[in-house]
């Protein structure tokens, strides 16, 4: 009998095979495509350890209270990031020379110091900046940029390297990778439970819920309500050019996230909507596109004579609270879900090495008070 089954192959179920495997637990992942194929490789490559603004705004002070806690999962995430490359032997691009919320008017840096105030009560480094003291530090901003906040710890890596890199490395540890199989049922048996999938039915004593976006679809079948959903959000890329933005840009103003890549292109996003396509994927709005490239030309003039080159839409998975499913799910013992919402890759990493531990009955590392992200006391 297999030990423990992972469904879904992205960050989250690749990253957790690989801490599994290095455990010594016998591990296998099943994939209904290829790994990496969803939102673990389609998205911007952004670490982020600060609150999103834009919920900041728009959900308000008792949001960003409950919301605060998950900042301590997201520094421990960085925290792996950081020598992920040596660890996994394969180079993922990380670099980490900082987030850059900016702002355009005193309003917006009123919010950007409330935000702060609430990060810094967890431990995060967050320094405000005035007007000269961010051209300084950026000087590709525009000139209508009158400060911000500057958060050292976020950055960038490289989303087609690193879920594959996770995946390489815990097949050499011993895990298994069964691509193009689905899942579609499972049951309860006396010491574990059926995994019914499109090549037959496999017997295992615990199930990782790792399918994101369909993660409430697998939940499903266990008749566990979860409540978590896929948003089809889109990002563009420009044409590469001369080293111009070290920094995660962010802007008070609207959504938005920028950075330049290792290759040299910006990648541009912030969560804009796609559309849903009538067969049923995500496909890319051109309103969004246009808003999405005013407001990335706002911040940073510099990239007016720069083509986009590609624009991709995709599906993320959220929880309307943002807050990331954790954990063993009560009354169904051996079933565990990994659900980070939004923010699955720069979190991908320690929630993986998290929910191995749980699996294992093993305290959880890091030192880190997980009752506000799991199932159990949600
Ligand atoms: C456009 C976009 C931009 C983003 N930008 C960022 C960013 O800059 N920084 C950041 O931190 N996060 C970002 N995110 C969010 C992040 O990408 C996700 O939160 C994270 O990748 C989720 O990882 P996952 O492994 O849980 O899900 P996924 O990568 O979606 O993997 C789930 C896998 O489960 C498989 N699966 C589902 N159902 C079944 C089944 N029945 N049987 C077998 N397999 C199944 C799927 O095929 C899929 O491969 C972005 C997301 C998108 C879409």
């Amino acid at each position: 009998m297999n030990d423990v089954i992972v469904i879904g192959g992205g960050l989250a179920g690749c990253a957790t095979a690989y801490y599994l495997a290095q455990d010594g637990v016998s591990v296998t992942v099943l994939e209904r495509s290829e790994l990496n194929t969803q939102a673990s490789g389609s998205n911007a490559g952004s670490l982020h350890a600060q609150i999103p603004h834009d919920p900041f705004v728009n959900k308000g002070p008792a949001w960003a209270a409950t919301f605060a806690p998950t900042i301590g999962l997201l520094r421990r995430s960085i925290d792996l990031w950081r020598g992920l490359s040596e660890t996994l032997g394969e180079p993922l691009e990380v670099a980490l020379k900082g987030g850059l919320l900016v702002a355009t008017d005193a309003a917006q840096m009123a919010a950007i110091e409330a935000k702060a105030r609430v990060e810094r009560g967890q431990g995060l480094d967050v320094r405000l900046l005035g007007r000269d003291d961010v051209h300084a530090l950026a000087p590709y901003l525009s000139d209508a940029i009158v400060g911000g906040a500057f958060c050292p710890d976020e950055g960038k890596a490289n989303p087609l390297a690193a879920t594959l890199a996770y995946a390489r490395a815990a097949q050499a540890l011993g895990a298994r990778f069964e691509r193009h199989v689905e899942v579609t049922g499972l049951a309860r048996e006396r010491d574990g439970f059926a995994v019914a999938t499109t090549r037959g039915v496999l017997r295992v004593r615990r199930v990782v819920n790792a399918a994101g976006a369909s993660a409430g679809d697998i939940a499903a079948l266990l008749g566990v309500p979860l409540d978590v959903q896929g948003f089809a959000i889109q990002v563009a890329v420009t044409e590469r050019t001369a080293p111009l933005i070290p920094h995660l840009v962010y802007s008070a103003g609207d959504k938005l996230t920028l950075k330049q890549n290792g290759a040299g292109s910006v990648l541009i996003g912030g969560g804009w909507p796609a559309r849903w396509h009538r067969r049923g994927h995500p496909s890319t709005d051109p309103d969004s596109l246009s808003r999405n490239m005013a407001v990335a030309l706002a911040a940073v003039p510099a990239l007016a004579p720069l083509q986009v080159v590609r624009t991709w839409a995709a599906v993320v998975n959220g929880t309307d609270d943002w807050k990331p499913i954790l954990g063993e799910v009560p009354g169904v013992p051996g079933f565990f879900v990994n659900f980070f919402p939004w923010m699955g890759f720069t979190a991908g990493p320690a929630v993986a090495r998290i929910v191995a531990s749980l699996v294992q009955g093993a305290p959880a590392p890091f030192d880190i008070d997980l009752s506000p992200f799991l199932l159990a006391s949600r």
